[in-house]
């Protein structure tokens, strides 16, 4: 695995993206959180526990599923990674289980973190619990008013939600709210981000925390057909679950990887999240990385069908991985998210998250065109959390 051990280099850039611009205050906390990481990646007591969190916690590994159904209506073959059988539905619980044991080493009893449809949020409240922490996490107004279930979950799991009433009331005055919050109390408590995301040590560390699927699902894979997948593709919000699969993969160069981003209601500035496509480079949240932004190169707003996906920026690896040409990234629609939601819950029995669904639309799409070859989609989370929002405004397909 020489490209995971390569990238990103010690001030954690990958090419001309990544860093870390940090208010002078907060840099002895992340240069802390740095040391202990490098530490403890090399001591046989974190592994080893994170191992057995994985096996006996989480019920990792996760399958990996020959899609028969759909494989045959397209023509082509798919193959699901189901991180919607991870425990509490979706990858995120990955890298938070990993940040939490990191947390417990460095001696800190609280976790913070910002949420914005309240994922990333369960799954910290979820490592929370297991760890005996408490854990703070802040969250928009409008946020809270739109995904209640998800602030039930964290209610019950032991989390003190922060409603955050400023500004836009959403995502970005979270992130505000919560950097605010771990100042006052950083020798205490961790902040936990949420994906391959923010200043340098996460982008990283996420990754790793997140490189078991594909390690996992390329040994899989092999077993199941003895050969390696043609294609590999995920979707892309911030990118973890993206950067975990390929991860796998990323040194098998007849492998192909596709990143899918949300192309949402159209090509139009303020209609999609569609940053790999139509981002430049720009800074947010404390690292370099592509960016929508505006004429005053603030981040722009953005949208899709998946609240999951909808992010100005990128991971920093994400950027740099397109200009590098080693991953191809596609955009898909909300429509045809929809049309794919349907589909694999009809012909598979499996109701998957609308993020998880970008990825498979374009497996979809992209095996109707090339019939005959065969794909990997990573399916990074279960659906329950959209079936509300889904059945309400467009019906049951
Ligand atoms: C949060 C989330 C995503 C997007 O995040 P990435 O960091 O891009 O992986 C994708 N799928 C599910 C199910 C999620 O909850």
């Amino acid at each position: 695995m020489s490209y995971l051990k390569d990238l990103p280099n010690k001030e954690g850039y990958f090419g001309e993206f990544g860093g870390a611009f940090l208010p002078p205050e907060l840099e002895p906390h992340f240069a802390e959180i740095e040391q202990a990481y490098r530490r403890l990646m090399r001591s046989a007591d974190f592994l080893n526990e994170l191992r057995y969190i994985r096996k006996h916690y989480q019920g990792r590994p996760t399958p990996v599923y020959y899609a028969h159904n759909l494989s045959a209506d397209v023509g082509a073959h798919l193959y699901f990674k189901r991180e919607d059988l991870n425990h509490s539905g979706a990858h995120k619980l990955n890298h938070c289980m990993g940040e939490a044991l990191l947390a417990k080493h460095m001696g800190k009893k609280k976790l913070i973190a910002e949420t914005g449809a309240g994922q990333h949020g369960v799954a910290l409240a979820t490592a929370a619990a297991y760890f005996g922490m408490e854990c703070e996490i802040h969250m928009g107004e409008i946020d809270i008013a739109k995904e209640a279930p998800n602030v039930t979950r964290m209610k019950l799991l032991g989390a003190n939600v922060v409603p955050v009433g400023f500004g836009g009331c959403s995502l970005k005055e979270a992130v505000d709210s919560a950097f605010q919050s771990y100042l006052s109390q950083a020798d205490e408590a961790i902040f936990a981000i949420g994906s391959v995301v923010g200043p340098h040590p996460f982008p990283q560390m996420v990754r790793n925390f997140q490189s078991v699927m594909g390690l996992e699902a390329r040994e899989q894979y092999l077993e199941m057909t003895g050969e390696l997948p043609d294609h590999v593709t995920a979707c892309v919000g911030g990118g973890s679950n993206a950067l975990g699969i390929f991860a796998g993969f990323i040194d098998d160069d007849d492998v192909q990887l596709h990143g899918v981003e949300p192309l949402g209601k159209g090509t139009e500035l303020g209609q999609h999240s569609a940053t790999m496509t139509f981002g430049k480079p720009g800074m947010i949240h404390g690292f370099k990385c592509l960016l929508l932004s505006d004429e005053e190169g603030n981040p722009a707003p953005v949208h899709s069908i998946a609240s999951g996906l909808d992010y100005p920026g990128v991971g920093p690896e994400h950027s740099y991985l397109k200009t590098s040409g080693r991953v191809n990234y596609h955009a898909i629609s909300d429509d045809e998210t929809l049309d794919a939601f349907y589909k694999i819950s009809r012909r598979e029995g499996i109701i998957p998250a609308l993020e998880s669904a970008h990825a498979i639309a374009w497996a979809m799409k992209f095996g109707r065109e090339n019939p005959g070859t065969t794909i990997l989609a990573n399916l990074s989370g279960r659906g329950n959390k959209d079936i509300d929002y889904v059945t309400e405004h467009f019906g049951h397909g």
